[in-house]
């Protein structure tokens, strides 16, 4: 089945044809015929060209691409062109910009120029959106509609007085009474007590650090203000085109927006990933944010953005070296995604994106980067069969946004060294060179699926978190300060774990963090050693619970690190390794062993092999089947060059 229209996976770019004359589009179409393109991103940014006058549309231009794409075989994710206000807007409603924690409305100029808040803004958008609706609501190119762009890239809060409206409205409904909010924000701290809620306001920058309360209510706020903006938009396409999937680019793990309580609201996932070419890492981290976008709705996604090569906004823009933008095409692929596409089609000759690559780079069809596009176009056609294929994930890595916003909260934290990221990844990059498939999970899913669950850090944990954590059948495990605080950020009565204290059966006496560069050795029950960065903590065990691994040396010496009752186990430092804590949980969980550095995939019935070294590499298949992208039969034995791929439809699976 397919996410969109169009069959098959598919492949393309934003398209911008409001940068360029005219008599480039014809070529434009023509080559993208060629390449294979099957779908166009099209009017992110064409607000202002769209409406050039208030309420006065000039769709002339647009009527003239989409027919020219139709005319050529290529749908349009068509965009409500929201992403940014027009001139016109900002100058006749200035309060539609946002403004910093320092209380400085920004300027136009840029992009993502808007109050999430604004009810001058919204109402413009969504009468765009409806004008959108209506005039290609039945037009043939039209595949999927393409909300916003990137939220919370540039604009993720706004501090003005309709944001601070807004914020207090939230809170009513959150909490009913000033004195709920009292409570929860405990504002006897530092003299803060409410006696109104006239008298909330966002946290604006401070003399000292912020009430952590205020701050994680924010960033729920944030999330669901941005939320907003984006079902006023969809409610108004759906009115009028209810059969035409609704999405918005997300970009990968981003800390700002709950993507758990997003993707419930949109039709499909589509993400904008950019793993840097010069980070030899990358593959590992992007495959991370792969699999969160495929766990999302638990369904295929779309990579809606990525780069052929190059981006522009890094410090240093280091290119893909030959290989490697086919490579990890092939790899969202793996992970889930049933269709690949670029920013952007083609290159620009202005504005602060004009160095980043293209499908069609400045130099046209006679560059590397051009020969490239076809060979992606020409493989994802042989690829077609794999789309809409389901993977199938025996371990999970819980987590959710809330924890993740009060574990980083600024200011007040034992360390501010302990990153979601790092913990997320001291487990996925581990199960990743073990080619075990992983789903990620929200803290109040359903995990009775799963054989392993691992909560790399759950700091903010609620009684039904942890109830759900008990139901776990398969092995848990529990990354370190977790089940430290309540929904509002109050420290469990008698300390962490708190409400995980029984399942897990130990206390922790006193956090331990390491200065930075320090590191902790732990000696495991096997004899084995390894070293702990960052974290440590001071535990005490109940009497039944069995010592995985104790501190060995420093002020923690001989004190249990790892720990273990009934199947939970607990892990309370990022250890460099765990290795041997894997080895414990994962017993007969398929793996698919491989080199270092080639990535092994499972997806419905097909084996990707994916070489991110740039060595030649030899690997034993555990099945034989037919390689799609070379159309041969394989078995025993497949050499993969450097950065180069198979994917194996598995011989007699169904
Ligand atoms: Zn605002």
């Amino acid at each position: 089945m397919s996410l969109t229209r169009v069959p098959g996976l598919l492949f393309g770019g934003d398209y911008n044809p409001e940068q360029w004359p005219e008599e480039v589009w014809a070529e434009d179409v023509r080559l993208m015929a060629e390449a294979g393109v099957t779908m166009a991103t099209v009017a992110v940014f064409a607000w202002s060209r769209l409406e050039p006058a208030p309420g006065a549309y000039d769709f002339s231009w647009l009527d003239r691409v989409l027919d020219l794409l139709h005319e050529h075989g290529v749908a349009a994710d068509l965009a409500t062109a929201t992403a940014t206000p027009p001139p016109w807007l900002v100058r006749d409603h200035p309060e539609v910009m946002p403004v910093d924690a320092a209380g400085v409305r920004l300027e136009f100029g840029s992009r993502q120029g808007y109050c999430p808040s604004s009810p001058v803004f919204r109402e413009h958008a969504v009468r765009l959106a409806t004008a959108m609706a209506t005039r290609y609501g039945g037009h043939p190119a039209l595949a999927m509609w393409h909300v916003g762009n990137e939220y919370a890239d540039h604009t993720l809060e706004c501090f003005c007085p309709e944001s601070a409206r807004h914020f207090r409205a939230w809170l009513r409904a959150r909490y009913g009474s000033v004195g709920a909010l009292n409570a929860a924000w405990g504002t006897s701290c530092w003299g803060q007590h409410y006696t109104g809620f006239e008298q909330v306001e966002p946290p604006r920058r401070a003399p000292g650090p912020v009430n952590p309360g205020q701050l994680l209510d924010w960033r729920r706020f944030c999330s669901d203000a941005l939320l907003e903006l984006f079902t006023a938009e969809r409610d108004a396409l759906r009115a009028i085109t209810p059969g035409v999937p609704v999405t918005t680019n997300f970009m990968s793990l981003l800390h700002g927006l709950d993507y758990w309580a997003w993707a419930a609201e949109e039709d499909l996932v589509s993400d904008d990933a950019y793993p840097d070419p010069a980070d030899p890492g990358s593959h590992v981290a992007v495959a991370l944010s792969y699999d969160l976008m495929r766990s999302l709705r638990q369904r295929p996604w779309l990579l809606l953005e990525s780069a052929p090569s190059a981006v522009s906004w890094r410090e240093v823009n280091v290119p893909k070296p030959p290989g490697m933008m086919r490579l990890h095409s092939l790899q969202a692929v793996a992970h889930g995604a049933d269709g690949v596409m670029f920013f952007q089609w083609r290159q620009a000759r202005y504005g602060p994106e004009k160095f980043h690559s293209a499908l069609l780079p400045h130099g046209g069809v006679h560059t590397r980067g051009w020969q490239d596009t076809l060979r992606l176009g020409a493989d994802l056609r042989r690829l077609a069969e794999v789309a809409g294929a389901a993977t199938r994930a025996e371990v999970a890595l819980v987590f959710g946004w809330e924890s993740w916003w009060g574990l980083e909260a600024p200011e007040s934290m034992p360390s501010d060294r302990l990153r979601l990221k790092d913990l997320l990844l001291s487990w996925y990059a581990p199960l990743h060179a073990r080619g075990i498939a992983v789903d990620l999970a929200p803290p109040d899913r359903d995990l009775s699926a799963y054989r392993v669950v691992i909560v790399p850090n759950l700091y903010l944990c609620t009684a039904e978190q942890a109830k759900a954590l008990a139901a776990v059948t398969g092995e848990l495990v529990v990354g370190p300060f977790s089940g430290v605080v309540d929904a509002s950020d109050q420290v469990h009565p008698g300390g962490a774990p708190g409400p995980l204290r029984d399942l897990l059966g130990v206390a922790v006496d006193e956090f331990w963090p390491l200065p930075d560069g320090a590191t902790q050795r732990v000696r495991h029950a096997d004899g084995g050693t390894g070293l702990a960065r960052t974290w440590a903590e001071w535990l005490r065990p109940d009497d039944d619970v069995t010592v995985l691994a104790r501190y060995a040396g420093g002020d923690l010496d001989g004190l249990p690190a790892v720990t273990r009752r009934g199947r939970a186990t607990y892990v309370s430092c990022l250890l460099d390794d765990v290795t041997p804590v894997l080895d414990r949980v994962l017993g007969d969980v398929p793996a698919l062993r491989v080199p270092p550095g080639v990535e092994a995939v499972r997806r419905g019935r097909h084996l990707f092999l994916l070489n991110h070294t740039t060595d030649p590499q030899r690997i034993t298949l555990p099945f034989a089947g037919r390689d799609l992208l070379t159309d041969t039969d394989l078995r025993g034995s497949v050499g993969l060059a450097p950065r180069d791929a198979v994917v194996l439809r598995i011989e007699g699976d169904t």
